[in-house]
């Protein structure tokens, strides 16, 4: 069944998310603040709109993939906020990966206008956006990510319920920040084998099939030249920049906040990361964390 779709950020996700609904058959509006961005859905048959508000008009779904909470709340809330243009009824996927305050407090304010919103935050990367792969993290109620359901399919292949308002955003944070810690850790060990005389690539294959292997030995080896194809051996470009997963962590640091929970790796990894930030490899992939240990 094809839908009326508004679609709002265009960006590096966005785009080809937005791409792939529109194979799948449903009429998209779209708007990004880029216009370089709304023009290319708009070769590929999205009908592009001056604003959010214009794009929400008649829509029976709305999905939005924004940088970061301020974002979120700057286009949602407010006197002019967008719930104030979206009819009632309309099903509200919000993408993004965002504060779960954030996500409630928009999610509070959307079920007051009589609207139904799902925090549907993703993993899988720009690669998973292109291909359809991506994995959606839900937080709402289960009946909204039903209705959801057809249309996430068309933009992903593994969908999972969280819990209530929120709970999407909260699960995506704890594996980003398992991921982080993980890398860094992973870098360690490469690093100590090495500066002990080992060899990565011997050290790396035994890791893998021992006590201590994890997705970065088996699939995303950090030390260049130990796996093929993956942006350790690319000059660590593409893959998953360490800004972004220094945002991620930011983010898990504000829940460990919220939720008076102790992150004391996590937040270990966070200054890790934000050193190699500054050091100039912001947008470098995260597993270039590596540098901080390699001689
Ligand atoms: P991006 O910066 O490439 O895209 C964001 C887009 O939103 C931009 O095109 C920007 O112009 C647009 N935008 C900002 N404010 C707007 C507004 N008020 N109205 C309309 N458009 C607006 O970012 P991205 O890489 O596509 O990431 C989007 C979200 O997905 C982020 O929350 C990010 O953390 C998350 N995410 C990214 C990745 C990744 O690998 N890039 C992976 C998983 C999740």
């Amino acid at each position: 069944m094809s839908n009326q779709i508004a679609f709002i950020g265009l960006g590096h996700m966005g785009g080809p998310m937005a791409l792939n609904l529109l194979k799948a058959g449903h009429h998209l509006k779209v708007f990004d603040l880029v216009p370089a961005a709304l023009k290319v859905l708009a070769d590929a048959g999205a009908q592009a709109c001056a604003t959010a508000a214009e794009a929400v008009e008649g829509a029976q779904v709305v999905i939005t993939m924004l940088p970061a909470s301020r974002h979120v709340e700057g286009l949602y809330l407010g006197d002019d906020g967008l719930l104030k243009h979206i009819a009632t009824d309309t099903l509200v996927l919000e993408c993004s990966t965002i504060a779960a305050e954030s996500a409630r407090k928009v999610s509070a304010a959307a079920a007051q206008r009589g609207l139904r919103m799902l925090d549907a935050p993703v993993s899988g990367g720009t690669g998973g956006a292109v291909a359809g792969t991506l994995t959606f993290i839900v937080g709402g109620a289960a009946a909204d990510l039903e209705s959801a359901r057809p249309i996430l399919e068309a933009m992903g292949k593994n969908i999972f319920h969280a819990g209530d308002a929120g709970a999407g955003q909260v699960a995506k944070i704890c594996n980003n920040m398992l991921l982080g810690i993980l890398m860094a850790g992973t870098s360690e060990a490469l690093a100590l084998g090495v500066a002990n005389g080992l060899d990565p690539k011997v050290l790396s294959d035994i890791i893998a099939k021992s006590s201590g292997r994890n997705w970065a030995t088996e699939l995303y080896n950090p030390w260049p030249g130990v796996m093929e194809n993956v942006p350790s051996s690319k000059g660590y470009a593409g893959g998953f920049g360490v800004d972004l997963m220094l945002k991620d962590l930011g983010l898990a640091t504000e829940a460990a906040v919220h939720g008076r929970a102790t992150t004391p790796l996590g937040e270990l990894a966070r200054n890790l990361y934000s050193m190699l930030s500054a050091q100039g490899h912001g947008g470098q992939d995260f597993s270039s964390i590596l540098k901080l240990y390699k001689k």
